[in-house]
């Protein structure tokens, strides 16, 4: 039976190491500060901003909140994201995405500072993983990583596969994973033979979008598996892309969902709030 790869520990731990940074950092009289950008009222980004306001009040990180009605206009949030670049007191800004359809992701992920892009989604900050430079790091993949060292884990030299290739999960996700010195394969929707493919991998990590699709017969024997999916199953309670009863029997690690890669990202959202000063 595989070993279940503690996401929460893991994540409070990483919290934990923030908060003390952060309360070094009020001795010293700098207060972190993460600007909070919501527009509209959609019911799963309430939750999201939410735990992510949490997070910071746990961690001592000042969370300013700008919660601006669905009929904002392009022109002002960009204008809003503008103040906030040139706020000194501003470490991090965070635009909630979704966005209504007016606005478009691309213009307001640009308009970030690249210096305060906490979530590591913009053009500059993937474009400095690429090359290898300094910069932020995307918060799900990134916390993966963290998962993967923090349990031991040994990713230099072995065999990857990714499956998924979105700008948040996959591809730069194969980016870390090549800068750890995996060997790295991206599967999506137009690979053939899938399971050939997956079957290879020492590290599996999913991240599809289509609950329970990955079944042991997708896993080599011993295999590492991390499940970056989540969805509410037919009963209303979350589960993975990965058959995690299924897949357990046969890998040697696994991720759960609730409690996996999940509580990573939030964690790594914290971390990018403070590693300027680290
Ligand atoms: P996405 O929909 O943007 O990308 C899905 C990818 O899966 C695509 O690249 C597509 O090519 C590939 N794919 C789809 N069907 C496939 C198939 N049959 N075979 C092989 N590949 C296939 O999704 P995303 O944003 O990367 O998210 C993936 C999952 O991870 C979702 O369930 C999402 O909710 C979850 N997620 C979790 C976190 C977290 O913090 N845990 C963060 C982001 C996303």
């Amino acid at each position: 039976m595989a070993e279940r790869i503690d996401g929460k520990a893991i994540s409070a731990q990483i919290k934990d190491e923030v908060k003390s940074k952060v309360s070094e950092l009020k001795n010293e009289g700098i207060e972190v500060c993460l600007a909070v950008i919501q527009v509209g009222n959609d019911p799963a980004s309430n939750v999201y901003v939410g735990n992510k306001k949490k997070a910071c009040e746990y961690c001592g990180i000042r969370s300013e909140s700008h919660e601006l009605p669905e009929s904002t206009s392009e022109d002002e949030l960009l204008e809003l994201i503008g103040r906030l670049n040139a706020d000194a007191a501003v470490d991090g800004i965070l635009v909630q995405l979704p966005l209504p359809e007016h606005i478009s992701e691309d213009k307001v992920i640009a308009a970030i500072d690249p210096a305060k892009d906490v979530d590591g989604f913009s053009v500059n900050s993937v474009g400095a993983l690429a090359v290898g430079k300094k910069g932020f790091r995307s918060c799900t993949p990134a916390g993966i990583i963290e998962l993967l060292k923090r349990t031991g884990i040994e990713i230099a030299g072995r065999e990857c596969v990714i499956i998924g290739r979105s700008n948040i999960v996959g591809k730069p996700m194969a980016l870390m994973m090549l800068e750890q010195n995996a060997t790295v394969t991206v599967c999506h929707s137009k690979t053939v033979n899938l399971r050939d493919v997956t079957s290879r991998a020492d590290i599996l990590i999913v991240a599809i979008g289509r609950p329970k699709m990955i079944t042991a017969g997708y896993v080599k024997e011993g295999a590492v598996v991390i499940d970056v999916g989540i969805h509410r199953n037919e009963n209303n309670k979350l589960c993975g892309d990965v058959d995690f009863d299924d897949v357990a029997g046969k890998c040697s690690y696994i991720t759960p969902v609730p409690g996996g890669v999940g509580p990573m990202t939030i964690a790594m959202l914290m971390h990018n709030c403070v590693s300027k000063y680290l």
